[in-house]
Protein backbone atom coordinates (compact mmCIF):
# COMPACT_ATOMS: atom_id res chain seq x y z
CA UNK A 1 0.00 0.00 0.00
CA UNK A 2 1.48 3.37 -0.27
CA UNK A 3 0.49 7.09 1.00
CA UNK A 4 1.49 10.30 0.39
CA UNK A 5 1.97 13.06 2.79
CA UNK A 6 3.90 16.53 2.60
CA UNK A 7 5.38 15.49 5.50
CA UNK A 8 6.12 12.16 7.64
CA UNK A 9 6.89 12.41 11.18
CA UNK A 10 8.95 9.16 12.33
CA UNK A 11 8.04 8.38 15.84
CA UNK A 12 5.12 9.63 18.13
CA UNK A 13 6.52 10.13 21.28
CA UNK A 14 7.50 13.56 23.02
CA UNK A 15 9.12 15.78 19.76
CA UNK A 16 7.52 13.84 17.63
CA UNK A 17 3.39 14.63 19.30
CA UNK A 18 4.82 17.60 20.16
CA UNK A 19 5.63 18.86 16.29
CA UNK A 20 2.65 17.20 14.85
CA UNK A 21 0.50 19.52 16.82
CA UNK A 22 2.34 22.38 16.21
CA UNK A 23 2.24 21.84 12.01
CA UNK A 24 -0.10 23.29 10.26
CA UNK A 25 -3.56 21.76 9.18
CA UNK A 26 -3.41 22.16 5.86
CA UNK A 27 -0.06 20.54 5.45
CA UNK A 28 -0.95 16.97 5.50
CA UNK A 29 1.44 14.72 8.06
CA UNK A 30 1.63 11.96 9.26
CA UNK A 31 2.97 9.85 12.31
CA UNK A 32 4.28 6.69 11.99
CA UNK A 33 4.38 5.21 15.36
CA UNK A 34 5.98 1.28 16.19
CA UNK A 35 3.94 0.76 19.58
CA UNK A 36 -0.03 0.06 19.28
CA UNK A 37 -0.46 3.31 20.90
CA UNK A 38 1.60 7.02 20.68
CA UNK A 39 3.54 8.25 23.66
CA UNK A 40 4.00 4.91 25.29
CA UNK A 41 7.20 6.24 27.21
CA UNK A 42 5.88 9.87 27.84
CA UNK A 43 3.30 7.57 30.16
CA UNK A 44 6.53 5.79 32.41
CA UNK A 45 7.90 9.31 32.76
CA UNK A 46 8.11 11.36 36.28
CA UNK A 47 6.71 8.15 38.17
CA UNK A 48 3.74 8.05 35.66
CA UNK A 49 3.37 11.99 36.61
CA UNK A 50 5.40 13.06 34.22
CA UNK A 51 7.52 15.62 34.67
CA UNK A 52 7.40 18.66 31.89
CA UNK A 53 10.15 20.69 32.46
CA UNK A 54 12.04 22.79 34.83
CA UNK A 55 12.49 26.19 35.46
CA UNK A 56 15.73 26.34 34.68
CA UNK A 57 15.42 26.13 31.49
CA UNK A 58 15.39 28.89 28.88
CA UNK A 59 12.25 27.44 26.94
CA UNK A 60 10.36 26.37 30.23
CA UNK A 61 7.50 29.18 29.56
CA UNK A 62 6.93 28.59 26.28
CA UNK A 63 6.47 24.94 26.79
CA UNK A 64 3.67 25.60 29.70
CA UNK A 65 2.11 28.02 27.42
CA UNK A 66 2.05 25.15 24.50
CA UNK A 67 0.23 23.07 26.64
CA UNK A 68 -1.95 25.58 28.50
CA UNK A 69 -2.71 26.30 25.19
CA UNK A 70 -4.36 22.68 24.37
CA UNK A 71 -5.89 23.35 27.94
CA UNK A 72 -3.06 21.46 30.20
CA UNK A 73 -2.30 23.34 33.13
CA UNK A 74 0.94 22.70 35.48
CA UNK A 75 2.14 22.43 38.59
CA UNK A 76 5.96 24.03 40.20
CA UNK A 77 7.21 21.30 42.53
CA UNK A 78 10.73 21.37 44.18
CA UNK A 79 13.74 21.84 42.46
CA UNK A 80 11.90 23.97 39.62
CA UNK A 81 10.37 20.67 38.70
CA UNK A 82 6.96 21.40 36.47
CA UNK A 83 4.29 18.88 36.27
CA UNK A 84 0.97 18.50 35.15
CA UNK A 85 -1.64 20.17 37.18
CA UNK A 86 -3.45 16.76 37.42
CA UNK A 87 -0.33 14.77 37.61
CA UNK A 88 -1.46 12.22 35.07
CA UNK A 89 1.27 11.76 32.18
CA UNK A 90 -1.44 10.17 30.73
CA UNK A 91 -3.31 13.58 30.78
CA UNK A 92 -0.34 14.70 29.29
CA UNK A 93 -0.65 12.24 26.36
CA UNK A 94 -4.05 12.84 26.02
CA UNK A 95 -3.86 15.91 25.22
CA UNK A 96 -1.64 15.74 22.27
CA UNK A 97 -2.77 12.61 21.06
CA UNK A 98 -6.26 14.78 21.00
CA UNK A 99 -3.77 17.96 19.10
CA UNK A 100 -2.80 16.05 16.56
CA UNK A 101 -6.17 14.74 15.75
CA UNK A 102 -7.80 18.41 16.03
CA UNK A 103 -4.75 19.75 13.73
CA UNK A 104 -6.38 16.30 10.94
CA UNK A 105 -2.88 15.24 10.85
CA UNK A 106 -2.75 10.99 11.10
CA UNK A 107 -1.28 8.70 13.54
CA UNK A 108 -0.31 5.18 12.01
CA UNK A 109 0.16 3.07 15.20
CA UNK A 110 1.63 -0.46 14.94
CA UNK A 111 3.98 0.66 12.04
CA UNK A 112 8.21 0.37 11.88
CA UNK A 113 10.09 2.76 9.70
CA UNK A 114 12.38 0.38 7.88
CA UNK A 115 14.31 2.22 5.47
CA UNK A 116 14.25 5.96 4.01
CA UNK A 117 15.70 7.24 0.83
CA UNK A 118 16.19 10.19 -0.91
CA UNK A 119 14.21 10.56 -4.18
CA UNK A 120 14.26 13.52 -6.20
CA UNK A 121 12.55 16.23 -4.36
CA UNK A 122 11.17 14.08 -1.31
CA UNK A 123 11.79 10.94 0.35
CA UNK A 124 10.16 7.55 0.29
CA UNK A 125 10.15 5.62 3.31
CA UNK A 126 9.13 2.28 3.95
CA UNK A 127 7.68 1.09 6.96
CA UNK A 128 6.15 -2.39 8.56
CA UNK A 129 3.05 -2.09 9.48
CA UNK A 130 1.59 -4.95 12.05
CA UNK A 131 -2.07 -5.98 11.91
CA UNK A 132 -4.56 -8.55 13.16
CA UNK A 133 -7.09 -9.65 10.26
CA UNK A 134 -9.42 -12.07 11.28
CA UNK A 135 -7.99 -13.15 14.81
CA UNK A 136 -4.24 -13.71 12.32
CA UNK A 137 -0.68 -11.85 13.43
CA UNK A 138 0.00 -10.21 9.98
CA UNK A 139 2.27 -7.62 8.73
CA UNK A 140 2.15 -5.11 5.32
CA UNK A 141 4.71 -3.10 3.67
CA UNK A 142 3.49 0.28 3.62
CA UNK A 143 5.24 2.68 1.35
CA UNK A 144 4.92 6.10 1.89
CA UNK A 145 6.18 9.54 -0.25
CA UNK A 146 6.53 12.87 1.42
CA UNK A 147 8.22 16.04 0.90
CA UNK A 148 10.06 16.72 4.28
CA UNK A 149 10.79 13.97 6.93
CA UNK A 150 11.06 14.47 10.52
CA UNK A 151 12.90 11.57 12.52
CA UNK A 152 12.08 11.63 16.09
CA UNK A 153 12.40 8.32 16.86
CA UNK A 154 14.45 8.11 20.48
CA UNK A 155 17.70 6.91 21.73
CA UNK A 156 18.40 3.76 23.22
CA UNK A 157 17.01 4.34 26.61
CA UNK A 158 13.91 2.32 27.45
CA UNK A 159 13.82 -0.40 24.54
CA UNK A 160 10.57 -1.85 26.34
CA UNK A 161 8.84 1.63 25.15
CA UNK A 162 9.75 1.14 21.09
CA UNK A 163 13.38 3.17 21.57
CA UNK A 164 15.78 0.37 20.43
CA UNK A 165 18.02 2.69 18.32
CA UNK A 166 16.34 2.13 14.58
CA UNK A 167 16.92 6.33 14.09
CA UNK A 168 20.13 6.22 14.30
CA UNK A 169 20.46 3.57 11.46
CA UNK A 170 18.03 5.70 9.56
CA UNK A 171 19.95 8.84 9.90
CA UNK A 172 23.29 7.50 8.64
CA UNK A 173 21.81 5.99 5.76
CA UNK A 174 21.73 9.80 4.79
CA UNK A 175 24.73 10.77 5.52
CA UNK A 176 24.81 11.64 9.02
CA UNK A 177 27.87 10.58 11.79
CA UNK A 178 26.51 9.20 14.82
CA UNK A 179 28.82 9.69 17.88
CA UNK A 180 28.80 6.37 20.57
CA UNK A 181 26.23 5.93 22.53
CA UNK A 182 25.52 4.46 26.13
CA UNK A 183 23.04 4.47 28.85
CA UNK A 184 22.75 7.00 31.50
CA UNK A 185 20.86 8.20 34.03
CA UNK A 186 20.39 5.07 35.70
CA UNK A 187 21.17 2.85 38.50
CA UNK A 188 25.18 2.66 40.07
CA UNK A 189 26.18 -1.30 40.47
CA UNK A 190 28.73 -1.55 43.61
CA UNK A 191 29.00 -5.34 44.06
CA UNK A 192 26.67 -7.44 46.86
CA UNK A 193 24.46 -5.29 48.67
CA UNK A 194 21.46 -7.13 49.22
CA UNK A 195 21.33 -6.69 52.91
CA UNK A 196 20.49 -2.97 51.94
CA UNK A 197 17.63 -3.87 49.39
CA UNK A 198 14.58 -1.16 49.92
CA UNK A 199 16.65 1.09 52.16
CA UNK A 200 16.65 4.88 51.55
CA UNK A 201 18.89 7.69 53.23
CA UNK A 202 19.33 11.46 52.43
CA UNK A 203 22.47 12.18 51.77
CA UNK A 204 25.69 13.40 49.38
CA UNK A 205 26.85 10.67 46.41
CA UNK A 206 30.32 12.10 45.22
CA UNK A 207 31.50 10.38 42.05
CA UNK A 208 35.75 10.33 42.00
CA UNK A 209 37.56 9.33 39.67
CA UNK A 210 41.06 8.27 40.61
CA UNK A 211 40.35 9.37 43.70
CA UNK A 212 39.34 13.20 42.65
CA UNK A 213 35.79 14.40 42.74
CA UNK A 214 34.75 14.42 39.88
CA UNK A 215 30.96 15.81 40.95
CA UNK A 216 28.21 15.65 43.90
CA UNK A 217 24.67 15.42 43.96
CA UNK A 218 22.36 15.67 47.38
CA UNK A 219 18.98 14.13 47.32
CA UNK A 220 17.45 10.79 48.48
CA UNK A 221 19.78 7.63 47.70
CA UNK A 222 18.45 4.57 47.25
CA UNK A 223 20.27 1.26 47.75
CA UNK A 224 19.40 -1.68 45.62
CA UNK A 225 20.60 -5.03 45.62
CA UNK A 226 23.41 -4.40 43.97
CA UNK A 227 24.35 -0.57 44.18
CA UNK A 228 22.94 2.50 44.60
CA UNK A 229 20.09 4.39 42.50
CA UNK A 230 17.87 7.70 42.88
CA UNK A 231 18.17 10.83 40.91
CA UNK A 232 21.10 11.99 42.76
CA UNK A 233 22.23 8.80 41.35
CA UNK A 234 21.06 8.41 37.84
CA UNK A 235 22.94 12.51 37.69
CA UNK A 236 26.66 11.26 37.65
CA UNK A 237 25.90 8.50 35.52
CA UNK A 238 26.68 10.58 32.39
CA UNK A 239 30.63 11.34 33.81
CA UNK A 240 31.11 6.98 33.95
CA UNK A 241 32.78 6.29 30.63
CA UNK A 242 35.66 5.46 29.18
CA UNK A 243 37.64 7.57 27.48
CA UNK A 244 39.19 7.42 23.64
CA UNK A 245 40.75 3.95 23.44
CA UNK A 246 39.76 2.70 26.64
CA UNK A 247 37.84 -0.29 28.03
CA UNK A 248 34.89 -0.07 29.75
CA UNK A 249 36.61 -2.77 32.19
CA UNK A 250 39.70 -0.67 32.81
CA UNK A 251 37.67 2.80 33.36
CA UNK A 252 35.36 1.67 35.46
CA UNK A 253 37.69 0.66 37.78
CA UNK A 254 39.04 4.27 38.16
CA UNK A 255 35.76 5.65 39.79
CA UNK A 256 34.44 5.23 42.77
CA UNK A 257 31.55 6.95 44.79
CA UNK A 258 31.75 8.77 48.25
CA UNK A 259 28.54 8.49 50.54
CA UNK A 260 28.22 11.33 52.65
CA UNK A 261 25.16 9.65 54.82
CA UNK A 262 25.31 12.56 57.05
CA UNK A 263 25.93 15.61 55.44
CA UNK A 264 24.42 18.07 58.10
CA UNK A 265 25.78 16.74 61.31
CA UNK A 266 28.32 18.82 63.34
CA UNK A 267 31.14 16.99 63.52
CA UNK A 268 31.29 16.33 67.34
CA UNK A 269 27.81 14.44 67.25
CA UNK A 270 29.87 12.23 65.44
CA UNK A 271 32.94 11.54 67.02
CA UNK A 272 33.56 9.12 69.89
CA UNK A 273 30.58 6.96 68.71
CA UNK A 274 30.64 3.33 68.98
CA UNK A 275 27.77 2.54 66.38
CA UNK A 276 26.02 4.44 63.67
CA UNK A 277 22.73 3.52 64.93
CA UNK A 278 20.62 5.99 66.00
CA UNK A 279 22.05 7.85 62.58
CA UNK A 280 22.03 5.54 60.44
CA UNK A 281 18.98 2.70 60.01
CA UNK A 282 19.97 -0.85 61.75
CA UNK A 283 21.09 -2.39 58.68
CA UNK A 284 23.03 0.79 57.09
CA UNK A 285 24.69 0.43 60.55
CA UNK A 286 25.42 -3.05 60.14
CA UNK A 287 27.49 -1.75 57.33
CA UNK A 288 28.99 1.37 57.94
CA UNK A 289 31.17 2.57 60.81
CA UNK A 290 30.76 5.51 62.05
CA UNK A 291 33.83 6.90 60.59
CA UNK A 292 32.82 5.84 57.38
CA UNK A 293 29.32 7.86 57.92
CA UNK A 294 30.87 11.02 56.38
CA UNK A 295 33.18 9.03 53.76
CA UNK A 296 31.58 5.85 52.91
CA UNK A 297 33.40 4.72 49.65
CA UNK A 298 32.04 2.02 47.27
CA UNK A 299 33.83 0.50 43.91
CA UNK A 300 31.93 1.26 40.59
CA UNK A 301 31.38 -2.39 39.45
CA UNK A 302 29.09 -1.06 36.10
CA UNK A 303 25.88 1.18 35.77
CA UNK A 304 22.34 -0.48 34.88
CA UNK A 305 22.01 -0.70 30.98
CA UNK A 306 19.28 0.80 28.53
CA UNK A 307 16.45 -0.95 30.05
CA UNK A 308 16.98 0.96 33.59
CA UNK A 309 18.45 4.18 31.76
CA UNK A 310 16.52 6.75 31.37
CA UNK A 311 18.55 8.65 28.75
CA UNK A 312 20.87 8.24 25.79
CA UNK A 313 24.52 9.38 25.93
CA UNK A 314 25.56 10.49 22.45
CA UNK A 315 23.64 10.71 19.19
CA UNK A 316 23.67 12.33 16.44
CA UNK A 317 26.21 15.58 17.19
CA UNK A 318 24.34 18.69 17.51
CA UNK A 319 26.52 20.46 14.64
CA UNK A 320 24.81 18.12 12.09
CA UNK A 321 21.29 19.72 12.55
CA UNK A 322 20.73 23.83 12.24
CA UNK A 323 20.04 24.71 15.99
CA UNK A 324 17.04 27.49 14.94
CA UNK A 325 15.57 25.38 12.20
CA UNK A 326 16.55 21.94 13.40
CA UNK A 327 16.95 20.45 9.64
CA UNK A 328 19.64 18.19 8.69
CA UNK A 329 22.47 19.78 7.64
CA UNK A 330 23.57 16.71 5.63
CA UNK A 331 20.16 16.05 3.83
CA UNK A 332 17.61 19.01 3.11
CA UNK A 333 14.24 18.24 4.20
CA UNK A 334 15.37 15.98 6.78
CA UNK A 335 14.81 17.41 10.53
CA UNK A 336 15.82 15.88 13.35
CA UNK A 337 13.99 15.98 17.21
CA UNK A 338 14.46 14.80 20.68
CA UNK A 339 16.89 12.07 22.34
CA UNK A 340 18.38 11.41 18.99
CA UNK A 341 20.27 13.76 19.27
CA UNK A 342 23.77 14.73 21.35
CA UNK A 343 22.16 16.53 24.05
CA UNK A 344 21.07 15.43 27.12
CA UNK A 345 19.89 17.18 30.58
CA UNK A 346 20.20 15.97 34.14
CA UNK A 347 16.79 14.47 35.50
CA UNK A 348 14.46 16.74 36.11
CA UNK A 349 12.28 17.71 32.94
CA UNK A 350 15.76 18.50 31.22
CA UNK A 351 15.17 16.10 28.23
CA UNK A 352 11.41 16.18 28.15
CA UNK A 353 12.15 19.90 27.82
CA UNK A 354 15.00 19.08 25.00
CA UNK A 355 12.39 17.08 22.72
CA UNK A 356 8.96 19.49 23.07
CA UNK A 357 11.65 22.62 22.18
CA UNK A 358 13.45 20.98 19.44
CA UNK A 359 10.31 19.43 17.73
CA UNK A 360 8.59 22.55 17.78
CA UNK A 361 11.31 24.32 16.41
CA UNK A 362 11.18 21.70 13.59
CA UNK A 363 7.30 22.12 13.45
CA UNK A 364 7.31 25.84 13.00
CA UNK A 365 10.29 25.33 10.22
CA UNK A 366 8.21 23.21 8.70
CA UNK A 367 5.50 25.63 8.63
CA UNK A 368 7.47 28.28 7.07
CA UNK A 369 9.03 26.03 4.34
CA UNK A 370 5.34 24.61 3.38
CA UNK A 371 4.57 27.88 2.93
CA UNK A 372 7.30 28.93 0.65
CA UNK A 373 6.86 26.30 -1.56
CA UNK A 374 3.15 26.59 -2.25
CA UNK A 375 2.18 28.53 -5.06
CA UNK A 376 0.30 32.66 -4.08
CA UNK A 377 -2.91 30.97 -4.18
CA UNK A 378 -2.29 27.87 -2.16
CA UNK A 379 -0.45 30.41 0.22
CA UNK A 380 -3.22 32.52 0.67
CA UNK A 381 -5.73 29.20 1.13
CA UNK A 382 -3.00 27.79 3.84
CA UNK A 383 -2.50 31.19 5.86
CA UNK A 384 -6.09 31.20 6.30
C1 LIG B 1 11.27 5.64 32.72
C2 LIG B 1 11.63 7.01 32.16
C3 LIG B 1 11.22 8.13 32.85
C4 LIG B 1 11.56 9.41 32.35
N1 LIG B 1 11.10 10.52 33.02
C5 LIG B 1 11.37 11.75 32.52
C6 LIG B 1 10.81 12.92 33.12
O1 LIG B 1 9.97 12.84 34.04
N2 LIG B 1 11.19 14.14 32.62
C7 LIG B 1 12.06 14.25 31.57
O2 LIG B 1 12.38 15.37 31.18
N3 LIG B 1 12.54 13.16 30.93
C8 LIG B 1 12.19 11.93 31.37
N4 LIG B 1 12.67 10.82 30.70
C9 LIG B 1 13.40 11.02 29.42
C10 LIG B 1 12.38 11.38 28.30
O3 LIG B 1 11.26 10.52 28.38
C11 LIG B 1 13.01 11.25 26.91
O4 LIG B 1 14.21 11.98 26.85
C12 LIG B 1 12.03 11.77 25.84
O5 LIG B 1 10.83 11.02 25.84
C13 LIG B 1 12.65 11.73 24.46
O6 LIG B 1 11.68 12.14 23.54
P1 LIG B 1 11.76 11.65 22.03
O7 LIG B 1 10.51 12.12 21.38
O8 LIG B 1 13.06 11.99 21.44
O9 LIG B 1 11.71 10.07 22.12
P2 LIG B 1 10.60 9.12 22.73
O10 LIG B 1 9.68 9.86 23.62
O11 LIG B 1 11.38 7.99 23.29
O12 LIG B 1 9.75 8.67 21.46
C14 LIG B 1 10.30 8.02 20.36
C15 LIG B 1 9.19 7.21 19.70
O13 LIG B 1 9.64 6.71 18.45
C16 LIG B 1 9.11 5.41 18.27
N5 LIG B 1 9.96 4.72 17.29
C17 LIG B 1 11.25 4.32 17.46
N6 LIG B 1 11.70 3.74 16.33
C18 LIG B 1 10.68 3.78 15.43
C19 LIG B 1 10.53 3.32 14.09
N7 LIG B 1 11.52 2.68 13.43
N8 LIG B 1 9.34 3.52 13.45
C20 LIG B 1 8.30 4.14 14.10
N9 LIG B 1 8.40 4.57 15.39
C21 LIG B 1 9.57 4.40 16.04
C22 LIG B 1 9.15 4.81 19.65
O14 LIG B 1 8.26 3.72 19.77
C23 LIG B 1 8.76 6.01 20.51
O15 LIG B 1 7.36 6.07 20.73
C24 LIG B 1 12.34 9.54 31.17
C25 LIG B 1 12.74 8.38 30.48
C26 LIG B 1 12.38 7.13 30.96
C27 LIG B 1 12.79 5.89 30.20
Amino acid sequence: MSRRYEVCIIGGGAAGLAAAVSIRRRIRTCILEKNPIPGRKLLATGGGRCNLTNAACAGARKTLDFFASMGLESRLEEEGRYYPYSGRAADVVKVLTDGVKEAGHDIIPDCEAVSIRKTGDGFLILAERKSTARGKKAAETLSITADRVLLACGGKAGPQYGTTGDGYRLASSLGHRISRVYPILTAIECGDMKDLKGIRARGTVTLKKDGRPVASENGEIQFTEDGISGICVFNLTPMIRAEEGESLRDALARFEVSLDLAPDLPPERLSGRRSSFGILTEALAARVKPEEIRNWRLPVRGIKGWRQAQCTGGGIPLDEADPVTMESRCCPGLYLAGEILDRQGPCGGFNLQNAWETGIAAAEAINAAAGKDARPDERREKNR
